[in-house]
């Protein structure tokens, strides 16, 4: 197979991880910039170009897209899609994984368990939007944040209505969330490919914080999951159309609760948490797609 990984930066852990597990079983794999990728857009054709060449003979990408380069990364990951190439997450998955409150929306109405969750518009509406939420503790998000940027903890209604303002005036979108104390500041990271979980990890966030974000300081051990959990975590990438997601639950007293679904999860704190070969379980799902693909074609 020839793949290539669309990533910012060949040198981070997860494309790094992604290039060998490729290579080690016998594939060929390239690091394309999406950055560096330019396209051609015309009826019925499509190309995309790269320092002076055209790209020809992919058979998979793996999407490695960044929030920051969303909307040109999806641009370029589409064209790739129109030429036929495989792509084990779309760009429309992705893009609808980025919004957080979109993400809720759909997990809600297959019934998923998740955090309670408010959002509103008018300053007027604050003060009933957070009696619908229920008492304080609050958990307030920025939309589009990542790695527990723009997720604050509000003890007091007070608080919470100080932030809201706050958020408003800086014309941010947000959601409150009811606070999980049982999680006691722990999460439930599930890699799942291709329908599987296949690898868990438990992060604990440090003394004082609640965030269990490995970026804020969280530690990762190797999680075992009960069967609802597995069946939740699955259930909700596949809700987001992902066959590769980093699906973050929280254990409550009413089971497993979905924070979010990640379309790009890091490979180096889950491989390095369980000892899993992650990024071997994704070379041999998209080998394992690309092959059923390719017979599907020749029949
Ligand atoms: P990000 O996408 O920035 O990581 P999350 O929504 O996953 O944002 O929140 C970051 C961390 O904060 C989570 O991993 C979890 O540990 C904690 N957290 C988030 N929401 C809640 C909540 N409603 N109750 C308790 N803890 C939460
Ligand atoms: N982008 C990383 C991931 O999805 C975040 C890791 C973290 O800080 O928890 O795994």
């Amino acid at each position: 197979m020839n793949i290539a990984i669309l990533s910012r930066n060949a040198k981070l852990y997860s494309t790094r991880r992604l290039v060998e597990a490729a290579r080690q079983r016998g594939h060929r794999a390239r690091v394309l910039d999406p950055l560096r990728c330019y396209m051609g857009i015309a009826p019925g054709e499509f190309s995309v170009h790269y320092k002076g060449k055209r790209l020809a003979d992919y058979c998979a990408i793996i999407p490695r897209i960044g929030a920051s380069v969303t909307f040109y990364g999806t641009a370029v990951l589409r064209q790739f899609e129109m030429m036929g190439v495989f792509t084990p997450n779309r760009s429309d998955a992705i893009l609808r994984a980025r919004d957080k409150l979109r993400c809720l929306q759909l997990l809600a109405r297959e019934g998923l368990g998740l955090p309670r969750t408010v959002f509103g518009d008018n300053p007027d509406d604050t003060t009933d939007l957070l009696t619908l939420l229920g008492p304080p503790p609050h958990v307030i998000k920025l939309n589009e944040g990542a790695q527990g940027q723009g997720v604050l903890l509000a003890e007091k209604a007070s608080a919470s209505q100080s932030v809201i303002e706050a958020f408003r005036g800086l014309y941010a979108n947000f959601l409150v969330q009811e606070f999980i104390r049982e999680a006691k500041g722990a999460d439930i990271r599930c890699f799942v490919v291709g329908g599987k979980v296949v690898a868990a990890m438990r992060r604990q966030a440090r003394v004082g914080e609640f965030r269990s974000n490995l970026h804020r300081g969280g530690t990762a051990t190797d999680a075992d999951l009960s069967d609802r959990e597995t069946q939740t975590a699955i259930h909700a990438a596949r809700t987001m159309g992902l066959n590769i997601a980093g699906v973050d639950l929280l254990r409550s007293k009413r089971g497993p609760l979905v924070l979010e679904v990640n379309s790009s999860p890091g490979l180096e704190g889950i491989e390095g948490a369980t000892g899993v070969d992650v990024a071997g379980a994704i070379i041999e799902y998209i080998a394992h797609r690309t092959q059923t693909r390719a017979k599907r074609r020749n029949k």
